[in-house]
C-alpha cells in the first residue's frame, strides 16, 4: 500500500498579489479560497486537476472546468494535471483519450508531463481497499443488487446494516483476494466502506468502493476484473497526485463528506479539499456526454465533430476559436448557484473574436442573374477591393472582376418592395459593393411559372467606388464569368427547445439545422485553405471546413451569422436559416460590418450606423420575455429564475402555489429553480406528488431555522418520492435543527475529547483539521445542528480566529 503522496509541483506558489497582477482572470470565490490558503500558509502550492472520463468528447461545459483548473494553475504558478478518470471498462476508449488531449491543447492549455490515468492507480487503490478492511472500515458484502437497494433505506428511514457487515477482517481479505483472482461473477460481491447506515447523507450509507466487472479495459486489458467506484477512486487519485484544490461541479456537493471520509479513514496526510462550482449551462444546448453519444450513435449528426455539436471538436470545425470560448468562460464567471447562460452570449464572443481575423469577401448563396445592359459586351474591370473595413485597421486588398453579367442574392430583389426597402426593385438604385450604382430596368420571368429568371439593369459609369450619386443600399455580387462554385453549409441550432435533453431528442431537434447550398464565390476564394476564416459580406463568418475541403474546392461552414437572427425574430423561427441580411436594414447595420462605410465618405450614413447601434454584449441572462419580466417584477426574483419559471408552465404553477402558501418568493424561487429541478431530473413538475403549499411549508421551516438547508434538501427528496407534509416528515425523523447552544456544545465537547490527536494537530498549526472536527460534531447531532453555530462554537473552543 502506498504511503507517500507524489507531489505534483515543486515551485512555490506565487503570492496572491502576483497572481492578481497577472490580470488574467477576474476573481471568484475559488480564487478567494486559494488566496486565503496561501496567505495563511495552509497551502504552499496550488495543484489542480481536470479529470474527464474518456467516454466521450469534451463539450463546451468542460471548457469551463478546463479554464478554471488550468487558469488557477497558470495564475498561481502551480500545476494542473490532466487525469483520465478511467474506472469503467465498458464505456472508455483510447479514441476519447486522444480527443480530450487534442481539445485541451486546442483551448490553449498544457499539462506538461502531468498526465495521469486512474487506471494506473488500480494496484494502489486495491491496496487502499485492503487497508480499509484491515482497519475495520470496509467489508465484502454479498447482498444482491436488489437487496442492497432495500437495505439502504430512504431519506426518511435509516438503512439496515447488511448481514455481511460484521465479517471478520480475515474473511474479508480472503474474499477480496478471491475476487481479484476472478473466482466470482459480476455482482456476486462488492467491497463497501463501513460508515453509517443511518446517516442522513445517503452517500454515507456504506457506499460500494470496489466491484467485480469481467470486462476488457482499453488500457489494462484483462489484468483486472475489479474496478474502483467513482468516489473512492477520485478522492484517492487526488491524494496520490498531491492535488491541493479538487474542484468539481455542484452535483458533487453531497459527495464531499465521503471524499473527506476516505482520506480520514486512511489517516492520510496533506489532504486535498473539494470545492464545488456551478456548471455551465447554455440555452438550446445539450451538455451530457451520454446524450451526445446517442446523437452520434443514432446518426442524428455526422459524428462528434459535426459543427452543430456543442463539443469542442464540433465548435473547432465550425470555426469557433479557442479565444472566444475562453472569453465566454471568463465572462460567465464562477458561481455557487446554477444558472443558464443565453447561447447568444457565446455567439457574441465568437463574432467579437472573428471580426478582426476574417477578411471580407463576397459570395452569393442563392444567385439571381443580372445583366448590366449598359456594360460593353466583353469588358472586364478589375476593381480594387480592400479586405478590411477601416475600423479593423488592417492593410490588404484583392482585385475583383466585374463584367456585364453578374449574380446577386435572390433576397436582394423584390418586385413590389415596401417604402423603406434599400435594395434592388424595379426602377430602384443600389450600389454594387466596391463598384458602381446600378438601376433595375427590367425583370425576366419564366412564362409558365412566373418565376423571376433574371434582372436587367443599367449602370452609372461615374459612380465607381463611391463616386457620383449617393444611394441608400449596397449589395454584394459576383461576376458570372468569373465566379467559382463552392459548397456552403449553413448551420442552425441543433435544438428547437430552450433546454433540450429532457424528452425525446428527436422531437426536440431542429429539422433544418443544416442547409447545404451550391454558392457562387468571387474568384479569390478558389484558393481558400482549410482552416481559413472569412466574412462573406452581409452573410456571416465562414470557416473553410478542415475535413471535407480539397485544394481548389473549399467548403465553407457558416460559423455564425452576422446578426443574431434569433433574438430579433419575435414570432417563430421562419427565415432564421436564411443567412441573408434582414429586409429593412442597410448593408452597414451589423456591429461587425458596421463601420464598413461602404461609400467611404458618407458622413450621413455614419450617423445611421450609430443609430443602428453597436449591439451591446448580451448579458449572461438574456433579455427577458414579457412573461419573465412580469414574474421578476412581481416577486423580486432574479432574471435567470424568472426566465426558467416563465419557460416551464408547470414549474411556474408550483412556484406560484408555494408563494401563495408562504410569502417568501425569493427563497422559494431559489428552491424551485435549483432543488426542485434537480429532483425532477427533466420530468414535469406536474408529476410531483406534493403541492406548492407543501413546498412553501418546507421553505418556511428552513427559513425559520427549524430545519437546516441540507436536511431541507433531504426532506424535499422524500417529498418528491413519497409526497406527504414537510412538518410531518421533520417530526417523524426528528430532523429539527438544533440551534440550542448547550446541546451543540455538548456534541463539540464529546468530539474534542474523542479526538485528542486531531486537536493536537490543530494546535500544532494544521488548520485543515478544523473542517473534519466540524463534520464530526455535525454527525454527532445527526446532521441536525446549525452548521454555522457548530463552526463558531468550535472555533471559540479551540481559540481559532472566527471564520
Ligand atoms: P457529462 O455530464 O457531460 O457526462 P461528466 O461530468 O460526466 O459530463 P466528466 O468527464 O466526468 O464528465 O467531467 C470532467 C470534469 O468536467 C468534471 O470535473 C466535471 O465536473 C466537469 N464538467 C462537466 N460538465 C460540466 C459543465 N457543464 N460545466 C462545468 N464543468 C463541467
Ligand atoms: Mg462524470
Amino acid at each position: 500500500m502506498a504511503t507517500t503522496s507524489e507531489r505534483g509541483a515543486s515551485t512555490p506558489a506565487r503570492s496572491p498579489a502576483d497572481a492578481s497582477a497577472s490580470g488574467s482572470a477576474a476573481s471568484n470565490f475559488i480564487r478567494e479560497i486559494v488566496d486565503d490558503d496561501l496567505r495563511t500558509g495552509r497551502r504552499d502550492r496550488v495543484v489542480t486537476r481536470f479529470p474527464p472520463e474518456p467516454n466521450g468528447y469534451l463539450h463546451i461545459g468542460h471548457a469551463k472546468a478546463i479554464c478554471l483548473n488550468f487558469g488557477l494553475a497558470r495564475d498561481y504558478q502551480g500545476v494542473c494535471h490532466l487525469r483520465l478518470d478511467d474506472t469503467n471498462p465498458t464505456t472508455e476508449d483510447v479514441e476519447y483519450v486522444e480527443a480530450i488531449q487534442r481539445d485541451v491543447r486546442w483551448l490553449g492549455f498544457d499539462w506538461a508531463d502531468k498526465q495521469f490515468y486512474a487506471s494506473d492507480y488500480y494496484e494502489r487503490l486495491h491496496g487502499f481497499a485492503e487497508a480499509l478492511i484491515r482497519r475495520g472500515k470496509a467489508y465484502v458484502c454479498s447482498l444482491s443488487e436488489e437487496d442492497t437497494r432495500k437495505y439502504r433505506g430512504s431519506v426518511s428511514e435509516a438503512g439496515t446494516p447488511s448481514p455481511y457487515r460484521d465479517r471478520s477482517v480475515e474473511e474479508n481479505l480472503d474474499l477480496l483476494g478471491r475476487m481479484r483472482k476472478g473466482e466470482f461473477k459480476d455482482g456476486a460481491h462488492v467491497v463497501r466502506a463501513k460508515i453509517d447506515m443511518a446517516n442522513p447523507n445517503m452517500k454515507m450509507r456504506d457506499p460500494p468502493i470496489v466491484r467485480i466487472r469481467h470486462a476488457h479495459h482499453y488500457r489494462t486489458g484483462d489484468a483486472w476484473c475489479l474496478y474502483p467506484l467513482y468516489d473512492f477512486a477520485h478522492a484517492l487519485s487526488d491524494w496520490i497526485e498531491g492535488i491541493t484544490h479538487s474542484i468539481c461541479t455542484l452535483e458533487f456537493e453531497n459527495n464531499r463528506e465521503l471524499y473527506d471520509w476516505f482520506l480520514e479513514a486512511l489517516d492520510l496526510p496533506n489532504r486535498p479539499r473539494q470545492y464545488e462550482f456551478a456548471r455551465l449551462n447554455l440555452t438550446y444546448t445539450m451538455m451530457s456526454k451520454r446524450k451526445l453519444l446517442q446523437l452520434v450513435e443514432e446518426k442524428h449528426v455526422n459524428g462528434w465533430d459535426d459543427p452543430r455539436m456543442p463539443t469542442l471538436a464540433g465548435m473547432r470545425r465550425r470555426g469557433y476559436t479557442p479565444e472566444s470560448i475562453r472569453n465566454l468562460c471568463e465572462r460567465v464567471g464562477v458561481a455557487k448557484t446554477n444558472s443558464i447562460v443565453d447561447v447568444a452570449l457565446l455567439e457574441h464572443v465568437v463574432r467579437e473574436d472573428l471580426n478582426p481575423k476574417s477578411p471580407r469577401v463576397m459570395c452569393v448563396l442563392r444567385p439571381l442573374k443580372v445583366v448590366i445592359e449598359s456594360w460593353p459586351e466583353d469588358h472586364v474591370e478589375e476593381l480594387d477591393a480592400p479586405y478590411w473595413p477601416p475600423d479593423v485597421g488592417k492593410e490588404g486588398s484583392r482585385k475583383v472582376p466585374l463584367s456585364r453579367e453578374i449574380f446577386i442574392e435572390r433576397d436582394d430583389f423584390l418586385e413590389s418592395p415596401p417604402k423603406d426597402w434599400h435594395r434592388l426593385a424595379p426602377g430602384r438604385e443600389v450600389r454594387l459593393r466596391h463598384g458602381y450604382v446600378v438601376t433595375c430596368t427590367g425583370v425576366e420571368k419564366d412564362e409558365a411559372t412566373g418565376e423571376i429568371k433574371a434582372l436587367r439593369c443599367t449602370h452609372d459609369s461615374e459612380s465607381r467606388g463611391g463616386g457620383g450619386k449617393k444611394v441608400k443600399g449596397t449589395i454584394h455580387w459576383v461576376s458570372a464569368r468569373h465566379a467559382v462554385e463552392v459548397e456552403a453549409r449553413l448551420y442552425d441550432r441543433l435544438f428547437d427547445v430552450e433546454q433540450p435533453g429532457s424528452g425525446d431528442l428527436r422531437a426536440e431537434m431542429n429539422p433544418t439545422s443544416l442547409t447545404t447550398l451550391r454558392a457562387l464565390a468571387e474568384p479569390s476564394l478558389k484558393a481558400a485553405k482549410a482552416g481559413d476564416h472569412v466574412q462573406f459580406e452581409r452573410l456571416g463568418f465562414f470557416f473553410v471546413d478542415p475535413v471535407d475541403s480539397r485544394d481548389g474546392a473549399p467548403i465553407f461552414n457558416r460559423t455564425v451569422a452576422l446578426k443574431d437572427t434569433w433574438s430579433r425574430q419575435s414570432s417563430g423561427r421562419a427565415g432564421a436559416n436564411e443567412g441573408a441580411a434582414p429586409p429593412t436594414l442597410p448593408l452597414v447595420a451589423t456591429p461587425e460590418s458596421g463601420k464598413q462605410a461602404e461609400d467611404g465618405k458618407a458622413a450621413a450614413q455614419k450617423g445611421a450606423q450609430k443609430a443602428e447601434g453597436k449591439a451591446a454584449a448580451p448579458r449572461v441572462s438574456a433579455e427577458l420575455s414579457p412573461e419573465a419580466q412580469v414574474l421578476k417584477d412581481a416577486h423580486g426574483i432574479t432574471g435567470e429564475e424568472a426566465r426558467i419559471l416563465a419557460g416551464d408552465a408547470d414549474l411556474k404553477a408550483l412556484f406560484e402555489a408555494a408563494v401563495a402558501a408562504h410569502p417568501s418568493a425569493k427563497a422559494i424561487a431559489r428552491w424551485v429553480v435549483n432543488e426542485v429541478r434537480r429532483e425532477l431530473k427533466g420530468a414535469s413538475a406536474k408529476a410531483l406528488p406534493f403541492s406548492g403549499a407543501a413546498l412553501g411549508e418546507l421553505v418556511s421551516l428552513v427559513e425559520a431555522g427549524t430545519l437546516s438547508a441540507p436536511l431541507g434538501k433531504e426532506v424535499l427528496a422524500e417529498l418528491a418520492r413519497e409526497g406527504g407534509s414537510p412538518k410531518a416528515i421533520v417530526e417523524k425523523r426528528g430532523l429539527t435543527q438544533i440551534s440550542d447552544t448547550g446541546a451543540v456544545e455538548a456534541a463539540i465537547d464529546a468530539v474534542l475529547a474523542e479526538n485528542a490527536d486531531t486537536v493536537a494537530r490543530f494546535r500544532a498549526g494544521n488548520q485543515n483539521v478544523l473542517g473534519a472536527l466540524v463534520g464530526m460534531a455535525m454527525k454527532k447531532t445527526g446532521g441536525k445542528a446549525n452548521p454555522k453555530l457548530v463552526n463558531e462554537l468550535l472555533r471559540k473552543k479551540l481559540g481559532a480566529t472566527p471564520a
